[in-house]
């Protein structure tokens, strides 16, 4: 498969911000001074010493400016997150365990008893049983909303709402939000709105510049990058950022000095990974809308997409992570096809290296009946491999399934 298959007229691949190359190359560094090493040293620590008490009071006053004691930070942590802040266009970062444990903080910063949250139905499932499960026991609501809401969920805010949450592209399904209109709505409302950027990283979306309070990413996936690393970040502006910084001290969920510097060293190679991965994404994409196994494309840059308007005004990039519904209704065909599959493993996460695949399951934990009557919807993470071997192995793998009826 050469470019001549490659993707198609208007549609683009990765638009990479002026200028993001050299900054990913230098971001998170330390400034001015000569013999410094290229990369943050690796610092673990629990304990800082200091000499006199009053070094330690002064160093208490700005815990998150030096190091102070390992929970709080270290050198190494600070780094990933001065380099996450200025990636984001934010006030600043914030690092965590995991991205489930930025998520939960951020939740927990601006929900209290009593309180009311809107969750978009397309949410990452561990976030839905976090509401479900541990927000519900503290007393607070959620609702979980239709992912193509723009202005009207204006209509769903109550004198209690606290809080939008949203995900887009949403997992699994890959609905593409209306940010400029919820933002606005939430504004109009007075109400705080966070996003799970994960998806897009720092490259191809920035939340903060379209007004969002708070831009969460799972590290684990692209910015570490190789799937040998648990990490989650919290990017924030300046009106929210005490809160978000209380919240993940509290919740003590911080990430380790190793986890960060693996996503510093993620960072030199985003732009170039993205690249590839969403150069093959889209070629294989648009060869899966033609395929007649496949009933339809689940992937925000492709034009026949719901969501494809909205991507294309916020969006400077698409990632290589996208579903597919299957033609079929044997309720073995998603079974049938991942087990034919061969270079794509079946495995949680994305944004690693390597091609994963699950089978996506909506009309089990959506709130919303929206997929009630689709067919089986595989998601594929679309890794650095040659996308020629990833089409065959797609290709000997549809074939195994019986004719579409
Ligand atoms: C994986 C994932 C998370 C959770 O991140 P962890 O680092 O696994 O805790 C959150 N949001 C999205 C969209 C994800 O894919």
């Amino acid at each position: 498969m050469g470019p001549a298959d490659g993707p198609s007229k208007g549609v683009r691949v990765t638009v990479s911000r002026d200028g993001i190359g050299s900054r990913l190359a230098a971001v998170g560094r330390a400034h001015g001074t000569s013999a410094i090493p290229v990369n943050p040293p690796v610092v673990r620590a629990s304990t800082f010493l200091f000499e006199t008490l009053a070094d330690f009071e002064e160093a208490s006053r700005h815990p998150f400016d030096g190091a102070f004691y390992g929970r709080v930070g270290t050198p190494t942590t600070f780094a990933f997150e001065q380099a996450m802040a200025e990636l984001e266009g934010g006030f600043r970062s914030i690092a965590a365990s995991s991205g489930v444990a930025a998520i939960s903080a951020t939740l927990l910063a601006f929900l209290d008893k009593g309180d009311h949250v809107l969750v978009v139905d397309t949410v990452y499932d561990p976030v839905r049983r976090f509401c479900n499960r541990m927000l519900a026991r503290l007393g607070i609501e959620t609702t979980f909303y239709d992912p193509s809401l723009g202005a009207d969920i204006a209509d769903l805010v109550r004198p209690n709402t606290k809080l939008i949450y949203m995900e887009s592209p949403g997992s699994g399904t890959l609905e593409v939000q209306d940010v400029q209109a919820i933002v606005a709505a939430a504004k109009a409302a007075g109400v705080r709105t966070a996003i799970d950027n994960t998806w897009a990283t720092p490259l191809f979306f920035r939340p903060i510049e379209h007004g969002i309070d708070v831009s969460i990413h799972s590290g684990t996936k692209y910015i570490v990058g190789h799937s040998d690393a648990m990490l989650g970040v919290v990017t924030t502006n300046a009106e929210t950022y005490d809160a978000v910084r209380r919240a993940t001290q509290d919740l003590g969920a911080c990430a380790g000095s190793e986890e960060c510097n693996l996503g510093l060293r993620g960072l030199r190679t985003l732009e170039v990974r993205l690249a590839r991965h969403s150069a093959s994404a889209l070629e294989l994409a648009q060869w899966l809308e033609g395929h007649g196994q496949v009933k339809r494309v689940l992937h925000p840059a492709l034009p026949s997409f719901p969501g494809h308007a909205f991507w294309k005004r916020d969006f400077c990039g698409a990632s290589g992570l996208f579903s597919i519904e299957l033609a079929s209704r044997d309720p073995e065909a998603a079974r049938t096809f991942i087990d034919a599959l061969k270079m794509f493993r079946i495995g949680f996460s994305w944004g690693g290296y390597e091609s994963l695949v699950l089978p996506m399951h909506p009309q089990k934990s959506r709130a919303l009946p929206l997929w009630n009557e689709c067919g089986p919807i595989v998601r594929l993470q679309i890794g650095l491999e040659d996308a020629a071997d990833l089409k065959a192995d797609l290709a000997q793998a549809l074939e195994k399934l019986r004719p579409a009826v």
